[in-house]
């Protein structure tokens, strides 16, 4: 579905008249292409001088990129790297806060911030917490501020993980490239130095083979096409009334469809035997499957309740059980579920919806360390407002606006959805555990 008003506003005459009357002025994102560079244009990296900066050049560097540690002035950039990982004192984030502000004319139009920092934690002294958390208010200002599609985003890499780690280069890739095209205002925690880096960056997932539940269309659809795009073998998941479209999305990313309702009580048992039976083995599952049935609490029925919070957690939940249990879910294996911004902010007419998501990022986070000793990892996104056949259906007028109350001023595509999760089931995500991706543009409400 065509965003009409970006294709109004993006002719010389729409741009001029949305100028003027101070109409909201989205651009078109710079999104994921195979086989293009990971950002065009020279990448600034500033900052007080560290080892992460230092370790961060020698990775660019490695990618062919052009690395500068000044900015020649009306020199247009790709992205500015900035390091904060030595600061001490909020006064440290002076110097490269004016660095940046005047490089940011020169920032092209998709074009990236990334910062690095460690988050602040309990043991730090109070100059230094103070100097940590200033950054997380720093980079989502900056976010604010950004212009022509471009995005400011962060890793935070815990105390005792080095800036060489596999998911630090993971993460800074996936935040210069199209990949992120719809991530903004956010950091990726880097919690340890598990993950390794693919053989070829184009195809991450070669050798995996990958479930996607409720991948009949939407989101999952587009989660299938991309995990198979990376080089992965699927199995797509969805009810036997969705059987026909399933096995569209089958035929098209080569894959294998499996007839199924989540919530049945052996739904784990009969994903994994039909991933091993038919693909060999089972590494990825993408928890995507989910439904809503929006009423105020006041008006909503006992089943609209507790359907919502069966298909969307307890499935997942029992799923995962299923998983563990399982030898065969042992080879680094990634699961990633599917959360919502109503689940972190709260959405007027979805208590239900709201807790089921929220307690979608309360599962990953416990099962996280569950999988730790196999390499694996459990992780969520987030979506905000994403163009799909559900969103459709909204009143014009509440749809218009919806799309654009974010930095972006726009929806995400399921494909923005999909390439967070491509990020979160790869190898190189092996340091990111627990962790939650907002996929929301920085969504202005709440998140
Ligand atoms: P969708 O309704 O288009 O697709 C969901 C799919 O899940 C359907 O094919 C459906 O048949 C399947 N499904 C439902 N119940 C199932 C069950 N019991 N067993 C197996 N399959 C089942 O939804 P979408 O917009 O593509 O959303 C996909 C996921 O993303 C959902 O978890 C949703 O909550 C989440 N999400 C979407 C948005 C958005 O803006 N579209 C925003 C935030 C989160």
């Amino acid at each position: 579905m065509s965003d009409k008003y970006i294709d109004l506003i993006s002719s010389g005459a729409g741009k001029n008249i949305a100028k003027r009357l101070g109409l909201p002025q989205p651009a078109r994102l710079r999104r994921y292409l195979p086989g293009a560079p990971v950002i065009d244009g020279p990448v600034l990296v500033t900052g007080p001088a560290s080892d992460a900066g230092d370790a961060v050049r020698t990775t660019l560097l490695d990618w062919r990129l052009d690395v500068r540690r000044h900015a020649a002035p009306g020199e247009k950039l790709g992205a500015i790297v900035v390091d904060f990982t030595s600061v001490a004192h909020p006064a440290d984030l002076t110097e490269t806060s004016i660095t940046v502000g005047g490089a940011l004319r020169d920032l092209k139009s998709g074009g990236r911030i990334v910062v690095l920092t460690r988050p602040s934690c309990a043991g730090d002294d109070a100059p230094v917490a103070a100097a940590r958390q200033g950054v997380d208010g720093w980079l989502r200002s900056l976010a604010h501020e950004m212009r022509g599609g471009s995005t400011a985003n962060g890793i935070a890499i815990s105390g005792d993980v080095p800036a060489s780690a596999p998911s630090v280069s993971g993460a800074l890739r996936f935040l210069l490239s199209g990949r992120s095209a719809f991530v903004d205002g956010q950091f990726i925690h880097v919690t340890s130095n598990a993950g390794s880096l693919p053989e070829d960056w184009e195809l991450p997932l070669a050798g995996r083979v990958a479930v996607v539940t409720g991948a009949a269309r939407g989101i999952g659809a587009e989660v299938a096409r991309v995990l198979a795009r990376d080089g992965a073998s699927l199995v797509v998941v969805d009810v036997p009334a969705a059987g026909e479209a399933l096995s569209k999305v089958a035929n098209t990313v080569g894959g294998t469809a499996l007839q199924l309702d989540i919530t049945s009580e052996d739904a784990g048992q009969r994903i994994i035997d039909h991933a091993v039976a038919r693909h060999g083995g089972i590494d990825i599952v993408v928890h995507n499957a989910g439904i809503t049935r929006d009423r105020l609490l006041a008006n909503m029925a006992e089943d609209r309740f507790a359907s919502v919070v069966a298909v969307n957690v307890a499935a997942p939940l029992t799923i995962n059980e299923a998983l563990l249990a399982s030898d065969k879910f042992t080879n680094a294996p990634r699961i990633v579920g599917l959360a919502s911004t109503s689940g972190i902010a709260g959405n007027r007419g979805q208590t239900n919806y709201a807790t089921s998501k929220a307690g979608v990022i309360g599962m990953v986070r416990a099962t996280a360390p569950r999988m730790e000793s196999v390499g694996g990892t459990a992780n969520a996104v987030a979506p905000g407002f994403i163009d799909t056949e559900m969103t459709a259906r909204m009143p014009f007028a509440t749809r218009e606006v919806a799309r654009r109350l974010n930095s972006l001023q726009q929806a995400g595509l399921p494909v923005d959805v999909a390439e967070t999760i491509a990020f979160l089931s790869s190898p190189q995500a092996g340091g990111v555990r627990g962790d939650v991706i907002r996929v929301c543009g920085q969504n202005l409400v709440g998140a």
